[in-house]
Order: C-alpha cells, then sequence, then structure tokens
C-alpha cells in the first residue's frame, strides 16, 4: 500500500506506470502475508516488483508501449512472471517502455515518454525507461527489464541504478513480446547488485518452453558478494574510451576505476577492434528479426484493427499503418529490405559474419582479463527531443552496449557518480559467459 500510495502520487508527472490495478497488487500482497503466516516465505515473498510492459502477465493489460496492445489483456504469464508469482512477489504494475523495446530514449512509447526522476528535462533512457525510472523514484523496490542493445544497462546508467543483462538463455524469453529474438534477454533492474543477485535466483533457470533456454544447474547469484577483489584483473577496451565519450562519463569512470585499484584490482589495456561495427551489424540483425516477429500483428490474431477497410489485404496495411509507429514502421522496412532476395547476402550474411568477429575480439580479450570495465553510455541523459529526429545519433547511444548482445555476454550497469550537470553516469562491467555471480561480487564490492 505505501508504494502504491507513492506511485498515485508521483507517476502522474513521471508516466513511469501504464497500467495499474490496485486489487490486483494487494491481492498478491495478502496472499504473501498468508506466506509468511504459514511459515513458507522466501527470500522475496512479499516484495513488490514492478513489470516492463514487455511481458505477458495473466489478466493484466500488455501493450509493449503500442497503440497495437493497446487493449490487449494477456491470458497467460511469461516465464519471468510466473518464476515471480512463484517466490510470492507482489506485482506493483506494469511499467512504460519504447515501442516493441525500440528506442534508448522512451520517447518512442505510445504512452509517452518517462520523465528522468533526476531532471524533468532530461530522458530516462530506453527502453527499459519506465522500469528504470520507477527504482529510481522509489516507485518500486525493484523491477523487470530486457536488453537487446542495451535497454536495462543504459536506462540504470542514465537514472543512476543498477541493472543486469545476463548471458543469452540464462532466463526464458517465454512470453516476453519479441523484438530480435537472438538478442533479447530479460534481466533485473534495482538500486544495488546485490538485490539483482537476488532477483537473478527468481528470474534464471530452465525453461523447456524457450528453445534457447539452456539447461544448467541451478545457481546462487549471492554466492560471490563477499569475494575479494585483490588481483582480479580488469580489462579497459581503448576503444571505449575514444572520441565521442563526454568528459563526465569518462571522468566518473575513471574515479571508479581508481576505486577497484584501491581494492587490490589491476587494470590491463585491451582492444575490440570491431566495436564501431556493432552499430551497423546491430542495425541490420535486429530489424531482420523484428520485420519477420511483428508479422504476427496483423489486426486478424489480436492486437489493433483498423475501423474501416476494404478487402483483406487492405485491413491488414491499414491496421498496421494505424497500430505501428514510427521506428516500428522504420524498423520493419529496414529488415524487409536486407531479407530480400538479392540483398540478403550482400547485407543479413555480411552482418552475421561480422557479428562472429566481433564475439571472437571477446574472447581474446578475456584471455588477457578477468571483467572489462568501461563507459556504459557516452554521455550522460541527454534532453527530449535532443536525439529524436536523428535515428543514428540516437543509435550512437548504444556504441558501449550492443556489442555485448551480439556476442551473448553478460553485462551490467552500476552508478559510478554525477556528471557536471549533475546526471547520473554508469559504470559498465562486462564479464565473460555465465559469470553473472562474479561480476555482482565485483560491483557489490564497490558499492
Ligand atoms: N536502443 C536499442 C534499439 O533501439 C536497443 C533497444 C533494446 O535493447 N531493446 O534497438
Amino acid at each position: 500500500q505505501i508504494y502504491l500510495d507513492r506511485i498515485a502520487k508521483l507517476n502522474p508527472a513521471l508516466n513511469a506506470f501504464v497500467t495499474l490495478n490496485a486489487d490486483m497488487s494487494l491481492a498478491d500482497a495478502r496472499a504473501a502475508d498468508a506466506r509468511i503466516a504459514a511459515g513458507q516465505a522466501g527470500a522475496l515473498t512479499g516484495i513488490p516488483v514492478a513489470h516492463k510492459d514487455i511481458f505477458c502477465a495473466d489478466g493484466w493489460r500488455t501493450t509493449c508501449g503500442s497503440k497495437m496492445l493497446e487493449n490487449f489483456i494477456a491470458p497467460y504469464d511469461a516465464h519471468v512472471i510466473s518464476q515471480f508469482k512463484t517466490a510470492g512477489t507482489v506485482s506493483l504494475g506494469k511499467t512504460n517502455m519504447d515501442e516493441f523495446a525500440m528506442g534508448s530514449s522512451n520517447e518512442t512509447s505510445y504512452f509517452g515518454a518517462v520523465n528522468n526522476p533526476w531532471d524533468a528535462s532530461a530522458v530516462p533512457g530506453g527502453s527499459s525507461g519506465g522500469s528504470a525510472a520507477a527504482v529510481a523514484a522509489r516507485l518500486a523496490p525493484a523491477a523487470t527489464g530486457t536488453d537487446t542493445g542495451g535497454s536495462i544497462r543504459q536506462p540504470a546508467a542514465l537514472t543512476g541504478i543498477t541493472g543486469l543483462k545476463p548471458t543469452y538463455g540464462v532466463v526464458s524469453r517465454y512470453g516476453m513480446i519479441a523484438f530480435a529474438s537472438s538478442l533479447d534477454q530479460a534481466g533485473p533492474m534495482a538500486k544495488s547488485a546485490e538485490d539483482c543477485a537476488l532477483l537473478m535466483n527468481v528470474m534464471a533457470g530452465f525453461d523447456a518452453r524457450d528453445s534457447t533456454s539452456l539447461e544448467r544447474p541451478v545457481e546462487d547469484y549471492t554466492r560471490d558478494l563477499q569475494q575479494p577483489l585483490a588481483g582480479l584483473r580488469i580489462g579497459l577496451p581503448r576503444e571505449y574510451f575514444a572520441e565521442g565519450l563526454s568528459a563526465d562519463v569518462a571522468a566518473s569512470v575513471e574515479a571508479a576505476l581508481h576505486e577497484y585499484r584501491k581494492l587490490g584490482a589491476v587494470t590491463v589495456d585491451i582492444s575490440l577492434p570491431n566495436t564501431k561495427l556493432s552499430i551497423p551489424v546491430y542495425y541490420v540483425l535486429a530489424p531482420a528479426e523484428a520485420s519477420t516477429n511483428l508479422s504476427r500483428f496483423d489486426g486478424v490474431r489480436y492486437g489493433y484493427r483498423a475501423p474501416e477497410y476494404g478487402d483483406l489485404t487492405d485491413m491488414y496495411e491499414k491496421s498496421r499503418a494505424q497500430g505501428f509507429g514510427t521506428e516500428v514502421k522504420r524498423r520493419i522496412m529496414i529488415g524487409t529490405y536486407v531479407l530480400s532476395h538479392g540483398y540478403y547476402d550482400a547485407y543479413y550474411m555480411q552482418a552475421q559474419k561480422i557479428r562472429r568477429l566481433i564475439a571472437q575480439d571477446f574472447e581474446a580479450a578475456f584471455q588477457q582479463c578477468d571483467i572489462i570495465m568501461g563507459p556504459t553510455a557516452p554521455s550522460t541523459a541527454f534532453n527530449f527531443g535532443e536525439k529524436a529526429d536523428d535515428p543514428v545519433a540516437m543509435y550512437l547511444s548504444d556504441i558501449y552496449t550492443i556489442a555485448v548482445n551480439l556476442a551473448g555476454l553478460p553485462g551490467m550497469s552500476v552508478p559510478c557518480g554525477l556528471g557536471s550537470n549533475g546526471r547520473p553516469v554508469g559504470l559498465q562491467i562486462i564479464g565473460n559467459y555465465f559469470s553473472e555471480a562474479k561480476m555482482l561480487g565485483v560491483a557489490h564490492q564497490y558499492q
């Protein structure tokens, strides 16, 4: 109730939540009370959690930030949602996001942008901007997010919270509305690495309903929180500290690295030579996958249908033309183009080959270091409208996060100070495959 009251007071200005349902939230809370009274509580029983509106949740409106799904009530739970239910958490509501998770500022949401709680003229980042703002403004102690090219880490950085994108395949994508299936991965967003570790204990695990879910032994993600850092080799990719990085972000990241050296870590210079190719590769592959994934929104099976139309083709065309926003249409057109006969080899196949080279860059780097650090984003939160009319400038705000998704690696963002404009800066920590527990420990020792 305390959180619902705080949401009622602050959400009208922040727009972090798109759907609230106090009755359903309080029913979850009463069920948790009963479990606690029966002595059957787990670590997170009764803890309120906000869910990105990309997760289908039984009985909850699930919009994915789009007019296309404005009135869609999900008839089942995503795996992530059912895991949280089993743990006994309380669902606080569904958080705002860029339409179909396409964006870096929340400005593409059909339900209006989210304000950054630190400064109302600043974007919260995207696409998980509602979850980030909700945690930053203490409207929720924890939230879920998804990250296809940076959508957990970049908004975490821009709002001063902690967020983790796990290794691809660690968290099931079942019931998570698909954007680019080979890149999409869900993860936790919270105040601290310790909280993210507790959330990971709930979210991770094999699920036969996602064919890319990995069958691995159950892990305790809190196990390395107290590990000392003496001798830890931190790789600093020279491409992440080059042209394009703003001076305040560089200064805060340097200050964090200084703390890590005091904790006994050593830094080594490394190179990820294909970094600059990650943006063009991503903007071939992600739209290609999106164009096929979004073909299901046809006005027939579910979602928006144009009120007036002629024949079947006209119904498809009008429903999609009216139901999707500009950025989504741009991605569908690019994706359809790169997959067309005659262009497939020139664009899609080339991008797949470079994707492999990008993964090999990381493989070589992890021969020289245990963990990689750098900035999460090139600047602190930018202002509304600043990049809205220039897609390429917007795409460049993900320059340090996208390669991690292309390689399938885990990455996180940890708050590391404020820029000269008073806006938060994020330190990015990138680990080798399945090193989430180690990364959370490395973050916790600093926090
Ligand atoms: N900003 C990137 C995009 O627009 C990444 C989004 C995401 O991770 N979902 O595609």
